[in-house]
């Protein structure tokens, strides 16, 4: 979509610091990180938002590519929060799906 943030972060048009990338999906560094680390993951299919993902494959393969960056990332051992807010009352920003990953400090719960 022309018009979307991360659309246009997927086509190189607005620079974001690109940790990983698949033909299905791309992982960079949230611009407002929330802990020491902070990814966005987003399919680089436009998908506006989780309830309006329609392939379980694209859900599944997003899920494992967070998991697997993460890994990478050395973020296994002290573990990590894997969230997607969806819509205003969860405070979507962003009408492109995307996990938040974070992760290098203890987490509270529940998230305000
Ligand atoms: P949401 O609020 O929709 O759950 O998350 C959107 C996220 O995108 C926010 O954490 C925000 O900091 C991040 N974000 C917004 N604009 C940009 C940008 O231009 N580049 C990057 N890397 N992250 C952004
Ligand atoms: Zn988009």
């Amino acid at each position: 979509m022309a018009d979307c943030l991360f659309c246009r972060i997927v086509a190189g048009e607005i620079p974001a610091t690109i940790v990983k990338r698949t033909e299905d999906a791309v992982a960079f560094r949230d611009i407002d990180p929330r802990a020491p680390t902070h990814l966005l993951v987003i399919p680089t299919r436009h998908v506006a938002a989780v309830r309006d993902a329609a392939d379980d494959g694209l859900l599944g393969g997003l899920l494992r590519f967070a998991a697997g960056v993460a890994s990478e990332l050395g973020l296994d051992a002290g573990g990590y929060r894997i969230v997607t807010n969806t819509g205003k009352d969860a405070g979507q920003s962003v009408d492109h799906l995307h996990f938040h990953v974070l992760g290098g400090r203890k987490m509270t719960w529940p998230p305000g």
